[in-house]
């Protein structure tokens, strides 16, 4: 769908410098959805795997491959090829779809309306639970309780719900330091 250079917002990377790659194709269906235009892969053009990874190459040595759902792709030949090229290879998924590919770095962030597969659930770094409402602390622990013990949990405030949001997190955090705050700081900079 598009690719560009810009620095990480999100989670544990937050700050450093990435090569993204926004694959089309999502039928997870958020009404919060802040990329609604990746639902439908097929009003993007494939593109030759071959001419991402060069672009990277110009640019990068971290990748973060996000969507749309990236993982409804088998994304076995894209990082074969980037760690090749000696890569950092992330990932941001909602963990619906089976894992492919090769991750140095596995970011869940599940969504209820298709939840994480246990595989993906097992393998996952972080876990981000997007927090839209007080019942996602309640899905958010749900979802605490199956990953694996060195997996760094994240909750984000829901952008558009942010005002609202954020102080309920920063309470909750100081309550369950499990926990910390992810926050879209790529948006505080206006930057992709
Ligand atoms: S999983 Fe991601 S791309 Fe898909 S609908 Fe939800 S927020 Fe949008």
């Amino acid at each position: 769908m598009e690719e560009f250079y810009t620095i990480q917002g999100e989670g544990s990377h937050t700050g450093k410098a990435a090569y993204f790659i926004r694959i089309g194709g999502c039928d997870v269906g958020c009404h919060w959805c802040d990329v609604k235009e990746s639902w439908n892969a097929s009003l993007h053009p494939a593109t030759n795997t071959d001419l991402i990874v060069n672009n990277v190459l110009k640019y990068a040595n971290t990748v973060v491959v996000t969507g749309g759902e990236p993982l409804m792709w088998n994304l076995d030949y894209l990082t074969k090829k980037l760690k090749d090229n000696l890569i950092n290879t992330h990932i941001e998924t909602s963990g619906a779809y089976p894992l492919s590919g090769i991750w140095d770095w596995i970011c869940l962030s599940p969504k209820k309306n298709k939840l994480p597969l246990t595989e993906v659930l097992e393998k996952a770094h972080e876990l981000k639970v997007i927090v839209f409402n007080r019942h996602d602390f309640i899905f958010a622990e749900e979802q605490a309780a199956k990953v694996g013990g060195n997996c760094i949990l994240y909750l984000q405030p829901e952008w558009s719900n942010r005002e609202k949001m954020t102080p309920l997190i920063v309470e909750y955090v100081m309550k369950n330091p499990k926990w910390k705050i992810s926050l879209q700081t790529h948006k505080y900079l206006h930057i992709p």
